[in-house]
């Protein structure tokens, strides 16, 4: 909870410390400091005791060889989970962003952990390359993706982690490590997701692919015969996603293939606010008329939302996100995917759940991290959000089970309520992460709580 300084000066005269004059003042000056965090939704809040952002590597090494107490790394704050919060000390990589540099042989590159998926699409276009798949969105920190095995969609596209081919890790003693698949490949396998438990990543290579141009189409169908035409849709798109609309028989579809089209048709610009705006509006007035809301959610979707996009990949990918919400989502085998996203619908429908954000239905291929949500099997990822300002509790009490029915994984950086001894059925390698993050951190260095409670680490 974070304190104004008026507050501070009320529980300090409470306390009868007014009186002491030097210790009004050291009360003031300390309220002056305290400057919460919170993430994008505005679900996580904390008050770490310091905040730093070095300004070179250099710097980096010295604050972690430096701080007695915990220390947790924040990309962009786009995770939903407690991955970041801290009462320790809380390290930026703002000031560590940037290309390194770029191979037209490999056609890899290698940037500063810090810098966002949005800095990255024109350095890479100069250098003639392309990230292989993007996120729904590019705010996140390069380091902060691959933390939490952050993805696109595509049967045939692993998520950003699965593109490292090489990092730096400065570990708890300040040591420096870097690691590839031939140099010190024990650490490299497990730090590719790593949940910023092993350390802080510094710099990153990443395997890419020649520039190319994308083809965005959005049109509006019905959910039953997307799910069943499911099969052929991501056979004959490279990536292809659905957005069920919850309340109603219709959903989203959207395909994006490469295409050798040189006219841009650039993305008109915006967010989703109106749209989501209208759901809501929709959803307030007609949410105890199911038939009237269905009718509604048909007639509004299909008038409102198309779109056909083309311009540089990475401007295709990306979209933009204005209305704030909490996520949880889950990774299933691909084959599931079709029956849990009924099932949901149907849960939602049958006990009138109050959300109206819609649902996102994804492919990712699999990936041999350990701690990868992908990690050996190809999955489909199915999210359901909720408004910020709306609880999401009782919503995702109600669709969790679902997806523990599927032998679902939660995504690390979203919402969930498992626990250590849950969390290590379903992971095979689960154990090689453990003994990995207590060889590197044998003190606890880059825990906080939620890291304690999903590893089992009680140091
Ligand atoms: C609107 C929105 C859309 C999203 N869309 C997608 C999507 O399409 N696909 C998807 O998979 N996810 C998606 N996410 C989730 C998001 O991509 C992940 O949670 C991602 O990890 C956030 O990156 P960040 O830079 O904000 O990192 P943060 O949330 O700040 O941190 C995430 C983790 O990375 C660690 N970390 C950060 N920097 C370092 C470092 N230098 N060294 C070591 N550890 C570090 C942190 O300690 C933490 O554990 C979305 C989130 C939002 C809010």
């Amino acid at each position: 909870m974070a304190l104004t300084r008026r507050e501070v000066m009320q529980q300090a005269g409470a306390l009868g410390l007014l009186g002491a004059g030097g210790g009004l003042a050291r009360l003031a000056r300390a309220a002056d400091r305290i400057i919460p965090w919170r993430n994008w939704s505005g679900g996580q809040v904390c008050i770490p005791a310091v905040r730093v952002a070095p300004q070179d590597e250099a710097e980096l090494v010295d604050v972690v060889r430096g701080t007695k107490g915990a220390i947790r790394a924040v990309g962009s704050g786009h995770s939903f989970s407690a991955l970041v919060p801290t009462d320790g000390t809380l390290l930026s990589l703002s000031n560590l962003s940037g290309m390194i540099g770029s191979d037209p042989q490999t056609l890899q590159s290698e940037f500063w952990a810090g810098t966002r998926v949005a800095d990255m699409g024109e350095p890479l276009l100069k250098a003639g390359l392309a990230m292989l798949n993007m996120a729904d969105i590019d705010y996140q920190t390069l380091a902060g993706a691959i933390s939490t095995s952050t993805h696109g969609t595509g049967p045939t596209f692993g998520s950003y982690s699965s593109t490292v081919v090489g990092l730096r890790l400065v570990t708890a003693a300040g040591e420096v490590i870097d690691c590839d698949a031939s140099n010190r490949p024990e650490i490299f396998r497990v730090a590719r997701t790593s949940l910023g438990a092993l350390g802080i990543i510094t710099r990153v290579k990443l395997q890419n692919r020649r520039a190319f141009r994308a083809h965005e189409k959005i049109w509006v169908g019905k959910t039953e015969e997307l799910l069943e035409d499911m099969p052929r849709l991501i056979k004959e798109n490279q990536h292809f996603e659905i957005n069920p609309i919850l309340h109603s028989d219709v959903a989203l579809a959207t395909a994006t293939n490469e295409t050798d089209d040189p006219h841009t048709r650039p993305n008109p610009g915006g967010g989703d606010g109106d749209g989501v705006a209208a759901l809501m509006a929709i959803n307030t007035y007609a949410r105890n008329h199911p038939k009237v809301q269905a009718a509604l959610l048909d007639t509004f979707v299909k008038r409102m939302i198309s779109s056909d996009v083309v311009d540089d990949s990475f401007r295709v990918f990306a979209h933009v996100r204005d209305q704030r919400f909490n996520e949880m989502e889950y990774e299933l085998p691909a084959d599931a995917g079709p029956a849990c996203v009924r099932e949901i619908l149907k849960t939602v429908r049958e006990q009138n759940l109050n959300s109206f954000f819609p649902l996102e239905y994804r492919y990712v291929k699999g990936d041999d991290i350990p701690l990868s949500m992908f990690n050996g099997r190809d999955t489909c990822a199915i999210s359901v959000h909720q408004d910020y300002r709306l609880d999401f509790h009782n919503f995702f009490a109600q669709i969790e089970p679902i997806f523990w029915k599927y032998e679902g994984r939660p995504h690390w950086g979203k919402l969930h309520t498992l626990n250590a001894n849950q969390l290590s059925k379903l992971y095979p390698h689960w154990q090689d992460f453990l003994e990995a993050r207590a060889a590197l951190d044998p003190g606890g260095k880059f825990l906080n709580g939620h890291l304690r409670s999903i590893l089992g680490v009680t140091c």
